[in-house]
């Protein structure tokens, strides 16, 4: 018996749960799984619980099936945790994994040392959707299901060019178009496609990126007030990041945007070189990969930047004793 068969075995409710501020991967292994236990395990009624999704996910099924708000007399005989490395990555819904009989993680985070009862943890693998089509029997793999974790695929490898895609990522996504996955129409609509206001809210921010400790470094900031203007919200800042990845020189790329809370900060990181992100973010307590990573840290954007290249700085210096190559 696979592992999910022997999971569910006996287990008439099961919550999915993902992460704060749920991204295609998150979104897309939620809905995935959802979709093929509903459509294989008749005696196990699954349950979503995310926070608002963007609307370019629309089409994936089971879209408007998922709860946004945590219900506290809800309790459920499992929890099944996707692309979530730490506990406080699941935000309000944590309690459903405390008060679950059984749990399961399945994840890809570098940072991830284990949440659940079962810990299902490829660091190596591209997404959660790689991890989690592991344990899939490909035969019963609907193409709604497929959809959803062609979508994260999709999202987590930048449409397949980080340095995370293997050659199985593209075998997977190879059987998922066997199945009939519209990718062509997938990749537009929920990965390039911006609206009117989010192609400014890119624009401003690119126009005010700077260069710090001679160029290796570039840093932009979104603030609340700029989001407001052009009617958008904070999934607007996806994308920004990886233009400001591929400035020539670049070996670090720093995102700031405002959350909403006093002087809170959201802060993602992203690298080309040898340079490990993911210690980065650790040191302020958020996590990722080696290669992409972020945080949530409460501060001035000059301290933020000052204390992020302090972090950097001192992995430059200890690469440079240990002679390795940058
Ligand atoms: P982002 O910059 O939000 O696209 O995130 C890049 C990677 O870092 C993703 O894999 C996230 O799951 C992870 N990540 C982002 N923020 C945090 C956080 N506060 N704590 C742990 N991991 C994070
Ligand atoms: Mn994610
Ligand atoms: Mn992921």
């Amino acid at each position: 018996m696979g592992i999910l068969s022997e999971f569910l075995n006996n287990k008439k409710t099961v919550v999915i749960l993902g992460h704060v501020n749920p991204d295609g991967d998150c979104i897309g292994s939620c809905l995935g799984l959802y979709n093929y236990i509903r459509e294989n395990f008749p005696q196990t009624e699954p349950y979503v619980y995310l926070e608002p999704m963007g609307q370019k996910f629309g089409y994936l099924k089971g879209y408007g099936d998922v709860r946004n708000e945590y219900e506290p007399n809800q309790q459920f005989d499992a929890c099944i945790t996707l692309d979530a490395s730490d506990v406080g990555r699941l935000g309000s819904f944590a309690p459903y994994l405390e008060s679950a009989k059984d749990s399961l993680c399945i994840d890809h985070h570098i940072t991830n040392h284990g949440l659940a009862k079962t810990n299902l943890v490829e660091s190596s693998a591209s997404s959660t959707c790689e991890v989690l089509y592991g344990i899939l029997e490909e035969e019963k793999i609907s193409l709604l299901t497929a959809e959803c974790l062609y979508t994260g695929i999709v999202h987590d490898t930048g449409v397949f060019k980080y340095s995370n895609t293997s050659r199985k990522t593209l075998e997977i996504a190879g059987r998922l178009i066997e199945k009939g996955v519209d990718f062509p129409k997938i990749i537009d609509r929920s990965f390039y496609m911006k609206t009117y206001g989010q192609t400014r809210v890119h624009g401003e921010a690119l126009s005010k990126c700077s260069l710090l400790m001679d160029g290796r470094l570039i840093y932009t900031v979104v603030t609340g007030e700029e989001l407001l203007r052009y009617g958008c919200t904070v999934k607007s800042t996806d994308g920004i990041i990886d233009q400001l990845r591929v400035v020539e020189g670049v070996e670090c790329a720093v995102l700031l945007y405002e959350t909403g809370k006093p002087s809170e900060y959201k802060v993602s990181l992203r690298t080309n070189t040898e340079l490990d992100v993911s210690r980065v973010a650790s040191a302020f307590g958020g996590g990722g990969h080696v290669k992409a990573a972020g945080c949530t840290v409460i501060g001035s954007v000059d301290e933020i930047i000052e204390r992020v290249c302090s972090e950097v700085r001192r992995q430059w210096a200890g690469m440079e004793q240990q002679g390795m190559p940058d």
